[in-house]
């Protein structure tokens, strides 16, 4: 179970996480919406520890994760414990931010052999069983250039993935992709979400918010606004603000 209990973070003076609450239990599938702006990549760089909280807590199986606020004081939190805790925290970013000088095998494989001291030869095994999973056995020798955007983003998927992490984060991941390529990153996101894998997904597919998702959320102005049921949530939303958001969408 994911938990974040009343998240707050505010850049320059402007609040934009204004107090985040839901939780997430093991194996379900959580769909982010909102707005432009609203806070929903600030939430996930929270939640993947890439950034402090200014107050707020993240709690995984109940146990709080990253740096703790006192009183507006943020104590001294050791990188190293920060990394040991990122690990079972995936993330899966808009752009691929794949290293171009590095094949897809090498791209999934690096963070086993540099973060997790995995040795080379296994690395690259585990790499590889990774990369076939996503429907790329075929392309570990290629380089970013020479895949795709969506097979650049479904290495990105098994770069994190091959981490095992408890929880799979993603922030609009087929926004920067062509029409013609997001199926294919959705259906290895719907197959990880078939088996299994606890996720939320920050996305403007809807389709995929019906299909996959067993929770979707509204976010907007740095609250959750709404949250419910895929068919709830679509036929019978509660709030004018979920109702207007979904005016836009359809
Ligand atoms: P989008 O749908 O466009 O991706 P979002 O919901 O992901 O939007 P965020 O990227 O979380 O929104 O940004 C929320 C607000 O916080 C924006 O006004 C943004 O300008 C501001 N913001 C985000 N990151 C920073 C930062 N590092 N420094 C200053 N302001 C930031
Ligand atoms: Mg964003």
């Amino acid at each position: 179970t994911l938990e974040v209990r009343d998240l707050h973070k505010t850049y320059a003076g402007i609040e934009v996480l204004k107090g985040v609450e839901f939780a997430i239990d093991k194996g379900q599938v959580k769909a982010v919406l909102g707005p432009s702006g609203s806070g929903k990549s600030t939430m996930l760089r929270l939640m993947a520890l890439l950034e402090p909280a200014d107050r707020g807590a993240i709690l995984l199986n109940g146990k709080r994760i990253g740096a703790e606020d006192r009183g507006g004081r943020m104590h001294h939190y050791p990188e190293r414990r920060l990394a040991v805790e990122r690990r079972d925290i995936g993330m899966v970013f808009q752009r691929f931010n794949l290293f171009p000088h590095l094949n897809a095998l090498e791209n999934v494989a690096l963070g086993l052999t540099s973060v997790q001291d995995v040795a080379r030869e296994e690395a690259k095994e585990r790499a590889y069983k990774m990369l076939s999973r996503v429907g790329l056995g075929d392309r570990d020798h290629h380089y970013p250039s020479e895949l795709s955007g969506g097979q650049q983003q479904r290495v990105a998927i098994a770069r994190a993935l091959v981490l095992n992490p408890q929880v799979m984060l993603f922030d609009e991941p087929t926004s920067a992709l062509d029409p013609e390529l997001v199926g294919e990153v959705l259906d290895v996101m719907e197959q990880l979400a078939d088996e299994g894998m606890t996720m939320i997904v920050v996305t403007h597919e809807v389709r995929f918010a019906r299909r996959a998702a067993d929770q979707v959320t509204l976010f907007d102005s740095g609250i959750i606004v709404e949250q419910a049921e895929p068919e709830e949530f679509f036929e019978n939303p509660q709030h004018e603000r979920t109702k207007q958001f979904l005016r836009h969408v359809h």
